[in-house]
């Protein structure tokens, strides 16, 4: 261990931690050791030994031979109480793995505590559902009878994001594990520290077979890609950036694997003028600078109907330049760094780009003096007055930046909603219901929130139209897509014929 100083107001001294340690069989890494940095302070956080490809084969292996000799697979009541067990691991564990998250991602420590507790809730909803993966049956004539099942798929191997590493890890790996499949997790290269603290918690639970939970580090495009492509995988749970996702696509196809895919999106939100303004600026503020910006459901592109659009605009502008940005670990702060310094180089460019091409209303610099000269911290930026065929309007930026579009009546709004290759998700703030059922069935996107923003339910399936994804996950979809169905025909008749 290396004691790293301090550098900010308010925190506590951090001991780089080293990974992964004997204690952490589970992850298969023998390689060049590389670092995870705290984006606010620029200390290591960690270092890690990144997989090889002789790891990635291991893991895999470990994976396959679990799948094939031991119960898991059938033993419903084994798996939930895994799962249960994880779940409480997590809520003993919230202080440390919260902390750890601030210091790794940079998000708020408010968020951080969010994020463990959602996780917790979200493998308890798979845990009750691991003794409740049913098929159908049929009864298909007079003597003969069908019988539907559901069987895991086999090894998954699930690779996630850094924005929120810990939910969407646990959004795929919870019901891969309750359909009673082998897992093999590769976590993003910004968050690796705190998906091998969290994944230990489960690997430390009584009567999980070994291999059924194993892990890889190390770059996307080697270890990642390695994984994708191994013989030995049968299905890979990808969230990510769209054109990773289309990559991840393409490999599989090679092996004809399985795929789920959670990917960008560019949220529209939009606001009518018989609208409860106070609620729909909170509401637009949330929706896009929640995580800084950098959630795939983030409300980034923002439409407000003409009546109202000069009051909202202005209201927005002085909302956001009152945001507190700050280190994530210091309560106060109402956004935290963003994630790295490619994420705040990538923010800045599409910052300059902006003001080129419309009007910044608010934010849209890189905050400098102390404390932020050692983080990678931006001030929320608010645009108008943008070309529709702007780039800040069409493409995922991913990070705190607000685009506001002025439309005149429904039809328009619902065009502009819709103009975008993106369908993950959308907003609609309205007092009538009529147009609230007409517009959210207009909007071609996965989840449309009305009147409200980013408010999850385990229970409610999400995912992306167009090119946000394929698949669904949470919600009873989300165990499906972790099966194969089989069909058991029983004949009893004498004759074939
Ligand atoms: P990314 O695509 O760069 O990386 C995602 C993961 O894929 C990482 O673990 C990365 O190491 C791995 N990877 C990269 N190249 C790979 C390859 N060739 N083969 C296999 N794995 C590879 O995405 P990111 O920057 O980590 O996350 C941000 C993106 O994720 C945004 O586009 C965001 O919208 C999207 N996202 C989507 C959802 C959703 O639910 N739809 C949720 C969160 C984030």
């Amino acid at each position: 261990m290396t004691a790293t100083a301090s550098t900010s107001v308010g925190r506590t001294a951090w001991q780089t931690l080293r990974l992964p340690s004997a204690a952490q069989g589970f992850v298969h890494a023998g390689g060049d050791v590389f670092e995870s940095t705290d984006p606010a302070t620029g200390e290591v956080v960690a270092e890690l030994a990144s997989s090889t490809p002789e790891s990635v084969d291991a893991a895999v292996g470990a994976a396959v031979r679990a799948f094939e000799t031991s119960d898991w697979g059938s033993n419903g009541e084994l798996r939930a109480k895994v799962l249960y067990g994880f779940a409480g691991a997590l809520r003993e564990n919230q202080a440390r793995l919260a902390e750890l998250l601030t210091r790794e991602q940079g998000k708020t420590i408010h968020e951080a505590e969010i994020e463990i507790a959602s996780s917790a809730k979200m493998t308890e909803y798979y845990a009750g559902l691991a003794r409740a993966v049913y098929g159908r049956s049929a009864l298909l004539g007079p003597e003969v009878t069908g019988v539907v099942l559901r069987e895991p798929v086999g090894v998954v191997a699930v690779i996630t994001p850094w924005n929120w590493p810990l939910v969407l890890l646990v959004r795929s790996l919870a019901p891969a594990l309750a359909a009673g499949n082998a897992t093999v997790v590769k976590p993003a290269s910004i968050t690796p520290a705190i998906t091998v603290e969290t994944l230990a918690l489960l690997a430390a639970q009584p009567g999980l077979p070994e291999g059924i939970l194993t892990c890889i580090l190390g770059s996307g495009s080697v270890v990642g890609d390695a994984l994708v492509g191994h013989d030995g995988v049968d299905m890979i749970a990808f969230t990510g950036e769209t054109g990773t996702g289309i990559g991840v696509m393409k490999r599989a196809a090679e092996g004809l694997r399985k795929v789920a895919l959670e990917l960008g999106g560019k949220a529209p939100n939009v606001v009518f003028a018989d609208a409860k303004l106070d609620k729909a600026l909170a509401g637009a503020e949330n929706a896009i600078f929640t995580t800084c910006g950098q959630i795939c459901t983030a409300g980034s592109r923002l439409l407000v109907e003409d009546a109202i659009y000069d009051e909202f605009v202005e209201r927005l502008a002085a909302q956001t330049n009152g945001l507190r940005v700050g280190d994530g670990l210091d309560p106060a702060s109402q956004l935290g760094p963003v994630a790295s310094a490619a994420q705040q180089e990538k923010v800045l460019s599409y910052v300059e780009r902006g003001k080129a091409e419309g009007t910044l209303v608010a934010g849209g610099a890189a905050l400098e003096g102390e404390p932020y000269d050692a983080g990678h911290f931006v001030s929320p930026a608010v645009f108008a007055d943008l070309p529709a065929e702007s780039s800040l309007i069409r493409d995922e930026i991913f990070g705190p930046v607000l685009t506001v579009q002025r439309f005149g009546d429904e039809a328009e709004a619902v065009a502009l909603a819709n103009d975008s290759e993106y369908g993950l998700a959308a907003g609609l703030w309205t007092q009538s219901l009529d147009r609230a059922w007409r517009v959210g069935r207009a909007i071609r996107a996965g989840t449309i929130w009305i009147n409200t923003y980013h408010h999850f339910y385990d229970e409610a399936e999400v995912g992306g139209f167009k090119r946000s994804g394929i698949g669904r996950q949470q919600g009873i979809e989300g165990i499906h897509e972790f099966t194969e169905t089989k069909h058991l025909n029983f004949d009893g008749k004498e004759t074939l014929w």
